[in-house]
């Protein structure tokens, strides 16, 4: 029921690995097939202003969808000036 977004063009933005430093946990988890319905959405939607430069794209942003309150919040991503793969 959470999905997670942001527009990474390194070294520019912050990469994934700035944002989320750890490796995704291996176990398998549920996911409700509208919450990366969401989210895909929102990623072509990115995409679209990137190409078009129409907008804002989600730099240093972190959107994080909550389905279960069906709310969008935005968080600030940051470069890590150390990360191992673009610091
Ligand atoms: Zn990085």
């Amino acid at each position: 029921m959470e999905g997670r977004l942001s527009f990474i063009k390194s070294p520019e933005t912050p990469c994934l690995k700035c944002i989320y430093p750890e490796s995704p946990p291996s176990e398998v988890f549920p996911v409700v097939g509208a919450t990366p319905g969401v989210i895909g959405s929102l990623q072509a939607l990115e995409v679209v202003k990137y190409l078009t430069g129409i907008g804002e794209n989600l730099k240093e942003k972190l959107m994080v969808w909550n389905g279960n309150k069906g709310e969008f919040k935005n968080y600030k991503a940051y470069k890590d000036p150390q990360c191992p793969a673009c610091g």
